[in-house]
């Protein structure tokens, strides 16, 4: 006799992607201790936080060793003072967000996973190649999922026409890790339609709207009808470099009615009763970061890394390797040269060219053959990648 544990685990794949390639790279490097690997791979970060970052946080730091503004548990839903600067942040797309709309978190990955808590046996509908906590979270409660197939042919951004109409909860990221693929305002409004007509539940994961170029929504809620049935999780870690930060926030609106019950009520409940509270000091970085200065620093880091994917793309087409992305997004997605598929691909260069990237397989079957680049290593590193590249490939 033993206790019963959460059998849908044995429905995980073997190993999180990203495990799989450390182990690789460790392996690798402990073998040829001579040879300098360059690891353009996970999609974290390399840049410092900005400086009005960093001054809000000293700032709440001796405001908490002071008996006088010390401060203890925060609201679990966050502090109004953040949720004040998330709702400006999107009064320059004009989405108008209630105070008890925003609800600030620990970071993206967290209420990806969480929201899942708020939703009975549903279908799923999960974009294939993508993030793969969507479906990780949901292969653990044992839920029903389809995927929707993105490709070369559809731009990597799969509509719903085709998809049979009944209720699904829907996860939609725009900008896409890992194509760097970007639905338009129409593109959005058919989801929106589809959604509507069929009971169905968005999630809109936006965690890379700061780096959007030109004129495509950073927001599911600047889409009309987009109220009554859409769920916007987004975070700081791209957009002001807080990977080790964490802060993110979910936008769950009033009017948003499922079987009866309001999401928003339910997700508060949730929060209320598992979530202790984003910390102090990083609600007031993060406060920082979405205020004028603050946000300006950010996209200053932001043009940075942009300029690392313009460097990866010009040795691509060099090359003629076929990409995407890297313009509204940090990823190059590409497709592997001579037919190899990713995993080999990943082999390749990590044995050849000494580089780390990500298979595209790793984000789902349809990713087979692809690639993923980021632009988030140092200028340096990225300099010495294309010249590799350029040499070797
Ligand atoms: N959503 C997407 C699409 C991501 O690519 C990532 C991180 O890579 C996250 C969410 C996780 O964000 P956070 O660092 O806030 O947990």
């Amino acid at each position: 006799m033993s206790i019963l544990v959460n059998d849908n685990y044995q429905n995980l794949a073997q190993n999180y992607l990203f495990s799989n390639i450390a182990k690789k790279v460790k392996a690798y490097t402990e073998a040829n201790p001579d040879k300098k690997v360059i690891r353009l791979g996970i999609g974290d970060v390399t840049l410092p936080l900005v400086p009005t970052v960093i001054e809000a946080m000293h700032k709440a730091v001796d405001e908490m060793g002071n008996q006088a503004t010390f401060r203890g548990y925060a609201p679990e839903c966050g502090y109004d003072f953040a949720i004040e600067a998330v709702i400006k942040h999107y009064a320059a797309w004009n989405v108008e967000l209630g105070m008890n709309e925003v609800f600030i978190s620990d970071g993206a990955k967290s209420d990806c996973g969480n929201i899942t808590d708020i939703f009975g046996d549903n279908e799923i509908l999960i974009p294939d190649p993508v993030y793969p906590v969507y479906l990780d979270s949901n292969i653990m409660n044992g839920r029903r999922i389809s995927y929707l197939a993105a490709n070369q042919e559809n731009g990597f951004l799969p509509m719903p026409e085709g998809v049979e109409k009944k209720s699904y909860i829907i996860y939609i990221c725009s900008p896409n890790n890992p194509t760097g693929a970007v639905y338009n305002k129409e593109q959005l409004k058919e989801w929106v339609d589809f959604a509507n007509e069929t009971q169905s539940v968005i999630i809109f994961d936006s965690a890379y709207e700061a780096f959007i170029k030109g004129d495509y929504p950073h927001s599911i809620f600047e889409i009309e009808g987009s109220r009554t049935c859409a769920i916007e999780i987004c975070s700081l870690s791209k957009t002001a470099g807080f990977t080790g930060t964490r802060m993110g926030y979910t936008i769950v609106p009033e009017q948003l009615v499922c079987s009866g019950t309001q999401l928003n009520k339910m997700w508060n409940r949730r929060q209320c009763t598992k979530f202790n509270g984003t910390s102090y000091i990083i609600q007031r970085a993060g406060e920082a970061a979405l205020s004028e200065k603050g946000f300006k620093e950010c996209l200053d880091n932001i043009a940075y890394y942009m300029e690392n994917a313009k460097l990866i793309a010009d040795v691509l087409d060099e090359k003629g390797i076929w990409y995407t992305g890297g313009i509204s997004s940090p990823y190059i997605w590409l497709k592997c040269p001579n037919g190899m598929k990713s995993w080999e691909f990943f082999d390749y260069l990590l044995n050849e060219l000494q580089i780390v990237g990500t298979p595209g397989a790793g984000f789902g079957s349809q990713g087979e053959g692809y690639f993923r680049l980021t632009s988030f290593g140092s200028r340096e590193a990225t300099q010495e990648a294309v010249e590799r590249i350029r040499k070797g490939l």
